[in-house]
């Protein structure tokens, strides 16, 4: 026991340097642009804007922030709806009470674990029945999956509502040739520290409308009429991104298809080494998709699995192993008690399902062979303890 914990904790993400970062940093310095603008900033925004394909980015604090423009944008006020997919993380879904308007969660389907366009449908007609349409749909493309996005576009387009695609784990997938991030009226990708590339904190608001972007500027910079003195006729956010933070983004951002084939052989390396054991699943791949697999997950079945997974997860933690369950889906979360759902098939939860089955692993770009091997003999162990 004691050996173990001794043993270098192995992170589900963590950061991973390229080496390049304090060239830009230091540049920063030596300019004395220490301030949210700069040419870090500015040469960030098109680099991502290019990278992505997309006409228009803006550098914000963090995704959440950017997922928050997104709404403001899309004239998201209180008591309006908005649709999020129900499995992800709070921040999807957080910007949404900011504004005071209602969330709708849409379960996944069980391809792509993404958002179901066969719930999507049924609750595009039930809202538009009620005359009460989203302002805006959220689309979140997990663990670096792209969605049904052909499904789910065409619906939207029917509908006419704006689809915010939620690409904060997805930077670096693509969907047919295009990347994720150009698929919604508004894209967004997040630089917290677990992401696929980081800034330490940060976020990226992208979009082909290059008026909505510039307001997005306006907004994020505290919402200043121009006029020589302050004049302030809308509601701003203190939202930019610092010149010193988008610095690391550059040099990050040249390593980032570095990154996405070092965590898709590790992924396959899991896949070879533990889809042997009966019951086990690997997150799949839809066809004519890359995704960037920003972790790397499996769900088992067999008897008591929801306390097998408690066990696997505790089994590496014993082992300084850091796992963790799949996002518990928001529909179930007290913050959102009471919000309506829209399960896949009328008595078939998938989300619930992937929750009570799905593990997490250690999927970091830095992780050393040596630690893999440590995680896949724990795993087997633990996998070989409770299924078997
Ligand atoms: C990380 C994440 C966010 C939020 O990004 P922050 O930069 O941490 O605010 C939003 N949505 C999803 C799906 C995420 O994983």
């Amino acid at each position: 026991m004691i050996q173990d914990t001794l043993q270098k904790r192995i992170y589900l993400s963590p950061p991973h340097m390229s080496g390049n970062e304090m060239k830009y940093i230091n540049d920063a310095f030596e300019t004395n642009w220490i301030a949210p603008l700069g040419p870090n900033v500015d040469a960030f925004e098109k680099e991502i804007a290019k990278y992505v394909g997309v006409s228009e980015a803006v550098a914000v604090s963090s995704g959440t922030a950017a997922i928050h423009l997104a709404l403001s944008l899309l004239d998201v006020q209180k008591g309006d709806y908005v649709f999020c997919s129900t499995l992800t993380f709070v921040a999807s879904a957080n910007p949404i009470l900011y504004q005071g308007a209602i969330p709708v969660f849409i379960d996944s389907e069980p391809e792509t674990w993404n958002m179901s366009p066969q719930a999507l449908k049924r609750a595009l007609v039930a809202s538009s029945v009620d005359g009460k349409l989203p302002k805006a749909v959220i689309v979140v493309n997990l663990y670096g999956q792209i969605a049904k996005m052909d499904e789910i576009i065409s619906l939207c387009n029917h509908y006419k509502v704006p689809i915010i695609e939620d690409a904060a784990e997805s930077l670096g997938s693509i969907y047919k040739g295009k990347a994720s991030g150009s698929f919604g009226k508004f894209g967004v990708f997040s630089f917290n520290g677990n992401k696929i590339i980081t800034t330490s904190g940060g976020g990226m608001l992208v979009s082909d409308d290059v008026e909505a972007i510039k307001k997005a500027r306006f907004l994020a910079t505290q919402a200043k009429d121009p006029a020589p003195h302050y004049e302030h006729s809308s509601i701003g956010f203190n939202y930019r991104m610092s010149n010193i933070l988008a610095g690391i983004g550059r040099a990050q951002l040249e390593v980032l298809e570095e990154r996405v084939q070092t965590r898709r052989i590790l992924f396959d390396r899991y896949k070879k080494e533990l889809s042997s054991i009966p019951g086990i699943q690997f997150m799949s791949e839809l066809e004519q998709t890359v995704s960037n697999r920003w972790l790397s997950v499996f769900t088992i079945k067999g008897k008591e699995t929801l306390h097998s997974i408690q066990y696997i997860i505790s089994s590496l933690s014993e082992k300084n192993i850091e796992a963790r369950n799949v996002w518990k889906p928001l529909h179930r979360q007290p913050l959102f008690k009471g919000n309506k759902y829209f399960p896949h098939n009328e008595n078939d939860s998938i989300s619930d399902r992937l929750f009570k089955f799905g593990i997490c692993l250690p999927s970091g770009s830095n992780m050393l062979e040596e630690e893999q091997d440590r995680v896949i003999n724990c795993l087997k162990k633990a996998l070989m303890e409770t299924i078997i």
